[in-house]
């Protein structure tokens, strides 16, 4: 795969999809800022893995729902390695309750770890790369923001915010050359699933015409196709990739 910019953050990229991503991309040659949030130990080990493949990586420590951090390393970035190329906005939680048990708190929790501070990373990402004339944001959204969930009314509007979102930042950048686009992962193994019951397991894969879950690397291959010179005329695209889960 082609890039045409050098460096990518990948924001919550320790673990899980995110530190796949970085895997993937560093493979492509780009340098990856890999974000954390709480684990400096795992971040550094996988700036040492990439390494040790002849990649570049730094880690970046950051909370990103915390507007004024955001900004800081966004613009060290920038100021360090003279431009900010990519960004994918990777970082979210989940807190799954029923809605009739759902407080504010629970709710609100959840919007700003995966909207507002996918609002942050797209407004100042914006910024820069406007003034670069070029760049692409990939955002990592869910299934769950297309087709709802039960017990996850909070992750569902969060994850279909950052759908509707992601179109109306395109909206506003394609002018200037940068390009906006999300990707709408199934059921993909990390962590995350990782406290799914066998039985809940068994039946969702019941319903995927793939059969299985998701591997992380098949979410990085797409992020990678969107953020590179393969997709130059996307933006504002939703590319689901859930095994046929949802259609
Ligand atoms: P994961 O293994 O739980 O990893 C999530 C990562 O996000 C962690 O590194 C976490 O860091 C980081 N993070 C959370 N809040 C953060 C914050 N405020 N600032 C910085 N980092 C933060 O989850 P995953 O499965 O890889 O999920 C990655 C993304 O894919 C999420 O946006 C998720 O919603 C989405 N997704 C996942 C699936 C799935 O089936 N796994 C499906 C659809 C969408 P800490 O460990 O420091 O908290």
């Amino acid at each position: 795969m082609q890039f045409s910019g050098k460096n990518v953050l990948i924001t919550g990229a320790s673990k899980g999809i995110g530190a796949e991503i970085a895997r993937t991309l560093a493979g492509f040659g780009l340098k990856v800022w890999i974000n954390y949030r709480s684990k400096p130990e795992i971040a550094n080990t996988l700036k040492e893995e990439i390494e040790s493949k002849g990649g570049k990586a730094a880690v970046i420590a950051f909370d990103a729902t915390d507007e004024e951090a955001f900004i800081k390393a966004l613009n060290l970035i920038k100021d360090s390695d003279g431009e900010l190329s990519y960004l994918v906005n990777n970082a979210g939680i989940t807190n799954d309750k029923l809605a009739l048990r759902m407080s504010i708190d629970d709710f609100s929790s959840v919007i700003d770890a995966n909207l507002k501070s996918c609002f942050i990373g797209c407004r100042e990402a914006l910024k820069i790369m406007s003034r670069q004339r070029h760049g692409s944001v990939v955002n990592i959204a869910s299934i769950v923001g297309e087709k709802g969930n039960p017990g996850q009314t909070n992750y569902a509007a969060s994850k279909g915010g950052m759908i509707a979102m992601t179109k109306s930042f395109a909206l506003e950048s394609g002018s200037r050359n940068v390009r906006f686009n999300v990707v709408t992962p199934g059921f993909i193994k990390t962590d995350m699933t990782a406290g799914l019951s066998e039985e809940v397991r068994n039946e969702y894969v019941k319903n995927i015409p793939l059969s299985r879950l998701g591997k992380p690397e098949e979410i990085a291959n797409a992020v990678a196709f969107l953020l590179s010179d393969y997709s130059t005329y996307i933006t504002g695209e939703v590319l689901k990739v859930n095994g046929g889960l949802y259609m």
